[in-house]
């Protein structure tokens, strides 16, 4: 027999975006149910390991004192691989402006938050439907169980089944706009991490990788170092990983790829020693204006982070959590301001989708919607690499004459197979849309 209660609040998830709205909302005073299917916070989650500090210290003014923070990230490395050539180019931070963690640990620690600011946490509970009655979201089912709410806040990520049900996104394409993350933790003395990543105490590193560690597929490679670990992995779209492993091209699970990645000399130097102590993979998406739901708001429900497109992949760096958790206080203040200008009418949350598109979100995505284009593209991926690689191997691996700049690059063009002209339109629409 199903029972029946009653929030102000009900939110779905308890990921970044469902913990920075049950957090704001119970402080507010709002009786708020927060549903999680993992069996704790954050124990579904996975991710590279950088997050960007300022939006959540708009929700969360003590995160730097308080939040299980690994290490603050001084350094950002960007690596071209080709054989066993590499080139790699390293930006020395003035400030730091984000930190590694352990994204279970980190979504643990907001999830505390909500409920010591009085927030109802229930784990290991999947909700199965959001439940509409008279055009209007009046609650969430689970089982034979309903519990109504004046507004549900849909946060249950980049798989956004519910929403799917309810109409109100397609269903996700895994062919287009969605990748795959495999990443896997190695283990080592927090002492070695320093001397081997060039690090003071306490700082971290980012680093990303492009080059044939992915076989010649669109996407590439990160390392993150945590306080004594490195988390390192690779995020390959689904679409053309699919159609080369169809095409015999691909021969390898994307997981042996990672494991490659983990053994290529270069790198696993950095890590001799190591032990791996997790691996996993998780869908993610490629980011860009694209994945967002036709709307962001319905009567009775708004969405917020992965569920509602909100990650930003600037092809340098990949932004989910700071954005997860800034909408999911934008969404906070449009409950709290309905509240206060007679409730939750259409008119009331739509104010939600505004405050969205007035910001750095929105802006952050349309400025970098042009990459999902460049991530279906073969030729940053393969020739490219191939190119800067050559370039540089010209100029550092002359017996006796070292070639000029420019001649280097078009030999290094003319080994790839591509002409000057075409590399040279191809650079500069990365400069444009990157
Ligand atoms: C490989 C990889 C690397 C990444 N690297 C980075 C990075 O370095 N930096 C960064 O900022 N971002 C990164 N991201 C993205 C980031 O992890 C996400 O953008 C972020 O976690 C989104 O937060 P969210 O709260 O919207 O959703 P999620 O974190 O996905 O949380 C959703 C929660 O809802 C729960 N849920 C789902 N359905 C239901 C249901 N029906 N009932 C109850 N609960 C439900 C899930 O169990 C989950 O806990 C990465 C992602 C991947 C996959």
């Amino acid at each position: 027999m199903g029972t029946t209660s009653k929030f102000d609040v009900v939110i779905v998830g308890a990921g970044p975006a469902g913990c920075s709205s049950a957090y704001l909302l119970a402080r507010a005073g709002l009786r708020v149910l927060l549903v999680e299917r993992g069996r704790s916070a954050g124990s579904k989650l996975l991710w590279g390991g950088k997050a960007y500090a300022q939006p959540i210290r708009e929700v969360w003014p003590e995160l730097d004192k308080e939040a299980p923070i690994h290490r603050w990230v001084t350094r950002e490395r960007f690596s071209f691989v080709w054989g066993d050539r590499i080139l790699t180019v390293e930006y020395k931070l003035g400030r730091s402006v984000a930190f590694t963690s352990y994204l279970p640990e980190l979504v643990s620690w907001m999830a505390r938050k909500a409920e010591s600011a009085g927030a109802l946490l229930v784990e290991d509970v999947r909700v199965d439907e959001i439940v509409v009655k008279d055009g209007r979201v009046v609650g969430v089912r689970s089982g034979d169980d309903v519990v109504r709410a004046d507004v549900v806040i849909d946060a249950e990520g980049v798989n956004r089944m519910l929403l799917e049900k309810l109409g109100l996104a397609e269903k996700l394409d895994v062919n287009s706009g969605v990748a795959l993350g495999v990443k896997e933790t190695l283990s080592l003395d927090s002492k070695l991490i320093e001397e081997r990543f060039n690090l003071d105490k306490g700082e971290g590193l980012s680093w990303l990788v492009a080059g044939d560690i992915t076989r010649g597929l669109p996407g590439g490679g990160f390392i993150y170092t945590m306080r004594d670990s490195i988390s390192i992995g690779l995020v390959i779209p689904i679409g053309p990983a699919a159609k080369a492993a169809e095409e015999g091209i691909l021969k390898e699970h994307v997981s042996s790829l990672v494991e490659s990645f983990r053994l290529h000399p270069y790198f696993n130097r950095l890590w001799r020693e190591a032990d791996v102590i997790e691996y996993g993979g998780r869908m993610t998406i490629e980011g860009g204006l694209s994945m967002m739901p036709r709307r962001l708001y319905a009567p009775g429900l708004l969405v917020v982070g992965d569920a509602a497109g909100f990650l930003v992949n600037t092809g340098y760096t990949i932004r989910g959590v700071d954005t997860a958790v800034y909408s999911g206080k934008l969404a906070a203040e449009t409950v709290i301001e309905a509240l206060s200008r007679g409730g939750f009418t259409e008119d009331n949350l739509k104010a939600y989708e505004d405050k969205v598109r007035r910001s750095y979100i929105y802006r952050e995505l349309r400025n970098h919607s042009g990459v999902e284009d460049i991530m279906k593209d073969p030729f940053y991926f393969t020739k490219l690499p191939q190119v800067v690689v050559g370039a540089a191997g010209r100029l550092f691996e002359a017996d006796y004459e070292e070639p000029t700049l420019i001649r280097s690059v078009v030999e290094a063009s003319r080994d790839a197979g591509i002409s000057l002209v075409r590399a040279f339109f191809k650079l500069a629409r990365v400069v444009r849309r990157l």
